[in-house]
């Protein structure tokens, strides 16, 4: 990649930012297509948000993801706010217009691309979320576009939980959220077509954590999708055990990907290869 004076930025804020591999993702994509682009990450502390976008504005720059803390707190500083975003309360994906910036969440097409590969009859598929943080936000407006009539969530902290399902209660979602304890899991799984972790047991460095007992594991249907959003390891211990058991399994890495694509496309107009975003994070 040759950085000239045409080269247009794009990025990427959080804090901290050092771990991001959309660097790394977005700029092999850039590359493949010999695009005139660079994305950098910045480290943006809370308090200097405002500026920053002000900043960006300044010099011109064409786009950037957003990453925690930074996914709730950028909506006031947007002029325009998709739909989607709108729903989960979380922006991850914002472009310079002439009208100021404006704002969208592609976690959802990005956690919903393996899914809809698989082609179910999603509106007879009883999903099980596991955690009910911000990720799992995304999930649910997923689960809800696929088609999934009803959406069970288990959590360790039911005052959290009950906020979390009633933060929908304006979002106008087309499924019921039921939300469930974590002594729960064991009576839920059997009855689960779809368990998505989305939280963090079983990341690296504690790879021997899984959101379910050995006992629980061996509950789920034969059938059973287990979709993890973690990418280190690939797999989990918890996708490692259902797919002993059978069953199909989804690691984070595709829908990292597919964000970034999404987010890229967003940017440029222009379609980037799926297969380099994930060969380059593959061997990150
Ligand atoms: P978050 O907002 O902090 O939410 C984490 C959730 O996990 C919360 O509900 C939290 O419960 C729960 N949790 C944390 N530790 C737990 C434990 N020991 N036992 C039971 N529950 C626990 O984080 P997030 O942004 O949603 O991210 C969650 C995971 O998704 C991370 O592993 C992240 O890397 C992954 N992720 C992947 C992608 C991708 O593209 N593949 C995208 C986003 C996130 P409390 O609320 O009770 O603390």
């Amino acid at each position: 990649m040759q950085i000239k004076g045409t080269t247009k930025l794009l990025g990427i804020i959080g804090d901290p930012i050092e771990h991001s591999k959309s660097p790394l993702i977005q700029n092999a994509a850039i590359e493949a297509l010999k695009l005139d682009y660079v994305y950098i990450p910045f480290l943006v502390k809370k308090e200097d948000l405002e500026t920053v976008l002000k900043g960006f504005q300044a010099i011109n720059l064409v786009g950037f993801n957003v990453t925690i803390p930074h996914k709730e707190n950028i909506i006031p500083f947007l002029t325009n706010v998709s739909k989607y975003a709108k729903k989960i309360g979380a922006v991850n994906t914002v472009w310079l217009t002439k009208n100021g910036w404006q704002g969208t969440n592609t976690d959802i097409d990005g956690f919903i691309a393996p899914l809809k590969e698989l082609n179910r009859d999603w509106h007879n598929i009883l999903p099980l979320v596991i955690g009910a943080g911000g990720a799992s936000r995304a999930v649910i407006v997923g689960l809800e576009q696929l088609g999934c009539e009803e959406i069970r969530v288990v959590g360790r902290n039911f005052q959290k939980l009950n906020a979390f399902k009633d933060s929908f209660l304006y979002s106008c979602l087309n499924c019921r959220i039921s939300v469930y304890g974590w002594h729960q899991i064991g009576d839920l799984i059997p009855h689960s077509d779809l368990i998505v972790n989305t939280t963090p047991l079983g990341m690296y460095p504690n790879i021997d954590i899984s959101p379910l007992t050995k006992e629980q594991n061996s509950l789920v249907k034969p059938n059973v999708i287990a979709y993890d959003l973690i990418y280190t390891p690939r797999p989990t211990l918890f996708l490692q055990e259902v797919q002993k058991q059978g069953g199909i399994i989804i690691d984070g890495s595709e829908m990292l990907v597919q964000q970034g694509a999404k987010a890229f496309e967003i940017w440029t107009g222009k379609k980037p290869s799926i297969e380099i975003m994930s060969k380059a994070l593959l061997f990150s």
